[in-house]
């Protein structure tokens, strides 16, 4: 099922016209008469879009509108707003009342059908996003994301690289023009914007310039994420249509008031800007799910798939490589004695010392409280045996200076090791296992066997 749509309208025939094209698109309909209606439908299940007529009863129509984006559930629906429009303020003030898109009628059913698909598809991706972030505040990362207010950069693209009249003047933004060609051939490959414009008012000559520049546009690293806004000639409806599927993210065919594509570019970038910072807190997010955030240190979450990708390596190159446990000696001592805070002082500086003493290509991650591990590819018992035993000495050789007072504290630290030797069973999962459970016991003969020493695993 694509979507839930919610017509209003008071005509009953512009009701039944509309329902029957969107069914065979596959919508689902329900058409409302009046507002009272709509809002009874609403309650009973939120739509995923709505087309509403403003042409009779305007007035309670745009009430509606406003109150529907005003509200958390609702503000998401996208609302395309339909009517006579007989000036074109009228549909700047239907946009300016929340209204994501407005069509003047008579409208052409490709435009409308491509609109609603590439409304849907937006909406999709805001909820996604939203989700994401959700979940990762959820988990106890960091802040939402703050309110972007960076100036935005604008390009207008045209056919000979002059914007037509007096450009935009559009507030905190840094408005350039090119010429399409530039673009689509890769002269301008560099060319970077929070916003492209094309502007094709004065004419196609060929609808696949459009269609070649929106792929281009779409397919670069650095304009993936741009928002597009299409401006076409009234002529143009087919191309119109193929453009919203080919991913411009508005478009507008002439006649067009400056003040409604004001309008537009401001909503289109407000939602770039969105968008971005939710994408940047969503990465930042992930990062953290991997991160412990005492030491910096990677955590267990991300240790164990990469001991996994360790092991799958060393099957095909046939090279081994070692496991540490790593644990620090009497630490509940050091809490007790000294306090919490001086106990996670003393674990930040371990993993520095630690850190700064093994190379990029080497695993540190935190795994436990006073646990770490190390994980050394292309290893061998001889030089995996002087690694660790360098380990233990780091740590037990200098002492570290804690609290604002710089109180002087020994710390020794035991260390396990295991080497993998080739494939022992079948199961790749099962082996990896007992190499981590072998440096857990080389660990606990490390401590048994009198602390501040290494201990290589017998298998
Ligand atoms: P052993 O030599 O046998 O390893 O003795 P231990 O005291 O180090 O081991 P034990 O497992 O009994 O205690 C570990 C202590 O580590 C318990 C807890 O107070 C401390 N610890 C665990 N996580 C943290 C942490 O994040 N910060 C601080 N300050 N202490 C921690
Ligand atoms: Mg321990
Ligand atoms: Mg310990």
């Amino acid at each position: 099922m694509p979507g839930d749509i919610l017509i209003i309208d008071c005509a009953a025939t512009n009701r039944i016209i509309l329902k029957v094209k969107l069914l065979t698109a596959q919508y689902r309909v329900r058409p409302c008469s009046n507002v009272a209606e709509a809002k009874v439908e609403i309650a009973a299940s939120l739509p995923d879009l709505i087309l509403m007529d403003i042409g009779t009863d305007t007035e309670a129509i745009m009430a509606f509108c406003q109150s529907l984006k005003a509200q958390e559930d609702t503000s998401l629906i996208p609302i395309i707003a339909t009517g006579g429009f007989s000036t074109p303020q009228e549909r700047v003030t239907a946009l300016e009342a929340g209204a994501d898109d407005v069509l003047t009628k008579p409208f052409d059913d490709h435009i409308l059908q491509a609109r609603i698909r590439s409304m849907l598809r937006a909406r999709d991706a805001r909820q996604e996003l939203r989700m994401r972030e959700g979940t990762r505040t959820a988990l106890g990362f960091a802040e939402a994301c703050s309110d972007f207010t960076a100036p935005s950069t604008v390009v207008i693209a045209t056919m000979d690289g002059k914007a037509t009249g007096d450009g935009l003047d559009l507030e905190n933004c840094q408005v350039s023009s090119v010429a399409i060609e530039r673009l689509t051939s890769g002269t301008e490959r560099n060319t970077a914007a929070d916003l492209f414009v094309v502007d094709f008012r004065l004419g196609l000559p060929d609808d696949t310039i459009l269609f070649r520049l929106l792929s281009e546009l779409r397919s670069r690293s650095k304009t993936r994420h741009s928002s597009i806004l299409a401006l076409l000639s009234s002529n143009t409806r087919q191309a119109a249509a193929m453009a919203l599927d080919l991913g411009a993210n508005d478009i507008v065919t002439s006649p067009v008031a400056d003040d409604e594509i004001r309008h537009r570019c401001r909503v289109l970038l407000q939602a770039k800007h969105e968008a971005a910072a939710l994408r940047r807190t969503v990465e930042t997010g992930l990062e953290a799910a991997i991160t412990d955030p005492l030491t910096g240190l990677f955590n267990r979450r991300y240790a164990l798939p990469h001991l996994a990708r360790l092991s799958e390596q060393s099957r095909k190159t046939g090279r081994q490589f070692a496991i540490m446990a790593l644990d620090l000696d009497h630490f509940k001592g050091i809490n007790d004695t000294y306090g919490h805070k001086a106990g996670d002082e003393v674990l930040r500086q371990v993993a520095l010392r630690l850190q700064g003493n093994l190379r990029a290509v080497d695993l540190l991650a935190r795994i436990g409280g006073e646990e770490f591990l190390v994980a050394i590819p292309n290893s061998d018992v001889v030089h995996a045996r002087t690694a660790a035993e360098r380990l233990c000495k780091l740590i037990g050789d200098t002492p570290f200076f804690v609290g604002e007072d710089g109180t002087e504290l020994s710390i020794t630290m035991s260390v396990g090791v295991s080497l993998n030797s080739g494939p022992q069973t079948d199961d790749e999962e099962a082996d990896l296992e007992e190499l981590v459970n072998a440096a857990d016991l080389a660990l606990y003969a490390a401590k048994s066997g009198g602390r501040n020493m290494v201990s290589l695993s017998a298998a």
